[in-house]
């Protein structure tokens, strides 16, 4: 797996520090709400470590909820139009719900699912995303909590897939372009 990584862009050790950086960021700003507790929307699969890593460095009350969005990179590392593939999971209803990514880059995808979360009237929405290409996010689909912000080059491991492989890397790198169409 890593002979096919041209780089590694953020290594293990990185990752860590910042996921700590941004629970506390986070900690902070439901300082108010211990009593209710958040609701974690999480969209699958890319964020699933990510995920498992925040969480559990993050001590405050909260519920979770997944969802499924597929927007059709396939074997290609171009969006599609993404598409919710399940229904949400979780009550949203007067809940603070803080919505989780691993990376935003066009926002077809967070837009997507703030239009559906907004249809349930939640109390709050807030966004966290691992990673972010601020080349091409847009104006209207905007992260209050950032990892990092990177090139717009496609990148892999730490959750993030190429055609569903990679995932497991526990590092942030980038793809040798040959490998991909
Ligand atoms: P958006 O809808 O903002 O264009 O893209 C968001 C989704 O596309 C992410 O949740 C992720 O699944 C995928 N994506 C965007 N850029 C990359 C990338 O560089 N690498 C990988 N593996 N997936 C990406
Ligand atoms: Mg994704």
């Amino acid at each position: 797996m890593r002979a096919d990584l041209e780089r590694i862009l953020i290594p293990r050790e990185r990752i860590a520090a910042r996921v700590r950086e941004l629970a506390q960021a986070i900690a902070r700003t439901y300082a108010g709400s211990e009593e209710d507790g958040i609701t974690l929307v999480t969209i699958l699969s890319g964020s699933l470590i990510f995920l498992a890593d925040l969480i559990r460095e993050l001590p405050i009350r909260m519920k979770l909820g997944l969802v499924t969005v597929s927007s059709y990179r396939g074997a290609t590392t171009q969006a599609g139009e993404a598409r919710l593939r399940d229904a949400l999971n979780v009550d949203v209803t007067g809940r603070h719900v803080l919505l989780i990514d691993d990376i935003l880059d066009t926002g077809g995808t967070l837009r997507l699912v703030r239009d559906e979360l907004a249809r349930h009237a939640p109390k709050s929405v807030r966004t966290c995303v691992l990673l972010r290409k601020p080349s091409k996010a847009p104006v209207d689909v905007q992260a209050e909590f950032v990892g990092f912000d990177i090139e717009d080059q496609f990148v892999v491991g730490y959750g993030l897939d190429y055609n569903d492989h990679y995932r497991n890397l526990p590092d942030i790198g980038i793809l040798r372009r040959e490998l991909y169409a």
